[in-house]
């Protein structure tokens, strides 16, 4: 049913040195499934060493000869999808129709990066004597230390080590704990598609132990981590102080922004569907709904009829539209949130509750008329949590829209042209989707500005950060 998952070392799948272990619980029923491998200081330095050696081998392989391996990987990710997805459900909660979608997926972002790998050019510069060439070379920054957090287990490792792998560079990654099987599967595939050993190893354990550990160490040269702001800010400050290159994807508070003008039907049926899709567990999930004046009571009731309508259960039953939070964290962040909102007197119009004592499910919620100093104003729910507010003039939705440190994502719809376009100008975020949901395809960007963090992953920018810059002058002798 559930695999007991080991760490992968060297090229060899092995418990950890000490032998211990975690449990991983499934959040739709609480049960045990099944155990990570738990690993610890020696664990890691194994792992430093096949990194040392794997980047050794790996930046050496032709750029033809490394895509071949990432699309051979990418295929068995496709041919693995079903079994890979009934794990990702049971560990994390999501349907499993997404579940399988992201395991699908991962075989589009392999197939990117491999095209990558062979399109990472350097350039000539033109030389101011005869017989000088003057060339800009792009190399493997060198091994990297990756840390991914649980709600897309496949799809925020695969968004790094293909980047990274596909520029030359060998790589640990830390994956969830609480959702390990799926990663696992995607190490499976790059190591049955024939990478050599050592270019990727997998460890799991306590994650502030890992990052302490890795960051600083000098064989790596690079991370990259996607999870919240506070535990970016720290890991950014480590790898500052021991002049690590770093990639950091972080929380969001987006704002979607619904003018009189918009397709009404349409924009409800989008909003709706993404609000409450991985139980709101998403970086760029649209938090705070702000919506023009003449069609704010109309969205409100609508809004909160297809929210009550969503329906939550197990992810592995038929028809399951949302599964359960990820972890009995959620549930108790959620409660803290909506209880501290409507104690300041925010108006809950659905939802608000945990559902049932088994299983981590909560209820989809809607919340109006909620006041600045609640804190659900300033900090990143993570959750099924939609607070609606109106607003008068395009003025005054971009000042709320900026008001945030975080500067991830935004979503717009309007009918008319010169709105979309002052929107793109004026909100201060990495990306903005206007009149339809366009982000995280492996060929677009994917990265937040401000306190959401730097760097790109995704799109050509993707590979860039896994890249330094040579450049070599020659003269004829
Ligand atoms: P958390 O902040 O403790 O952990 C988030 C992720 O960071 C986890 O994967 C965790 O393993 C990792 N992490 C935490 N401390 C670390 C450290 N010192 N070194 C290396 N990795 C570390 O909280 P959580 O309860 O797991 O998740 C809740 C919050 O995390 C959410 O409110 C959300 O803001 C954020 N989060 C963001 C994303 C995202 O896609 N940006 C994904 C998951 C969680």
């Amino acid at each position: 049913m559930y695999p007991d998952v080991l760490l992968f070392i060297d090229g060899k799948w092995r418990p950890s040195l000490s032998g211990r272990t975690l449990p991983v619980i499934n959040p739709a029923t609480e049960d045990v499934i099944g155990s990570v491998a738990h690993a610890n200081t020696d664990d890691l330095d194994l792992a430093l060493e096949a990194a040392r050696k794997g980047f050794a081998v790996w930046r050496k392989v032709p750029a033809y000869e490394r895509a071949k391996i990432l699309r051979k990987a990418g295929e068995l990710m496709r041919q693995r999808a079903p079994e890979i997805g009934r794990f990702l459900t049971l560990e994390q909660g999501k349907p499993l129709a997404e579940a399988t979608a992201e395991a699908m997926g991962a075989g589009d972002n392999l197939d990117w990066f491999a095209g990558e790998a062979s399109r990472a050019y350097g350039r000539v510069i033109p030389a101011r004597g005869e017989g000088i060439y003057q060339l800009v070379i792009k190399e493997p920054v060198g091994p990297v230390a990756a840390f991914t957090p649980w709600n897309f287990p496949v799809a925020q490792v695969n968004k790094k080590v293909a980047a990274a792998l596909a520029a030359g560079c060998s790589v640990i990654v830390k994956a969830p704990e609480e959702t390990p099987a799926s990663p696992a599967e995607l190490i499976r595939a790059y190591d049955d598609a024939g990478l050599p050993p050592g270019v990727l190893n997998l460890v799991y354990g306590v994650p502030a132990e890992i990052s302490e550990y890795l960051i600083p160490h000098p064989i790596i040269r690079k991370m990259s981590f996607t999870g919240s702001t506070a535990v970016g800010k720290h890991l950014a400050a480590m790898a500052g102080a021991h002049m690590k290159r770093c990639t950091m994807e972080l929380g969001g508070h987006s704002p979607a922004i619904v003018f009189d003008d918009c397709d009404f039907d349409a924009t409800m049926k989008l909003l709706s569907g993404a609000k409450y899709r991985n139980a709101g567990q998403v970086c760029v999930s649209p938090t705070r709904l702000l919506v023009q004046e003449k069609v704010y009571e109309n969205f409100v009731e609508k809004f909160v009829a297809a929210a009550k309508q969503v329906k939550v259960g197990d992810g592995m039953e038929q028809g399951t539209q949302m599964g359960p939070m990820a972890n009995g964290r959620r549930i108790t962040a959620m409660e803290a949130f909506i209880g501290d909102a409507v104690k300041h007197g925010a108006t809950l119009r659905t939802g608000g509750k945990r559902i049932g004592n088994k299983g981590f499910y909560f209820e989809p919620t809607v919340l109006t008329d909620v006041p600045m100093d609640a804190r659900i104003m300033h900090e990143e729910p993570f959750g099924p949590v939609a607070l609606i507010a109106p607003f008068r003039d395009l003025d005054e939705v971009v000042t709320e829209a900026n008001r945030l440190p975080y500067g991830l994502a935004a979503y717009a719809y309007t009918r008319s042209v010169k709105t979309a376009t002052a929107l793109a100008d004026r909100v201060e975020t990495g990306q903005i989707t206007i009149n339809h949901h366009g982000f995280a395809l492996p060929e677009v960007p994917f990265g937040g500005v401000k306190d959401s963090g730097y760097g790109s992953e995704g799109g050509a920018e993707g590979i860039e950060p896994y890249f330094v810059t040579k450049f070599v002058t020659q003269a004829s002798a």
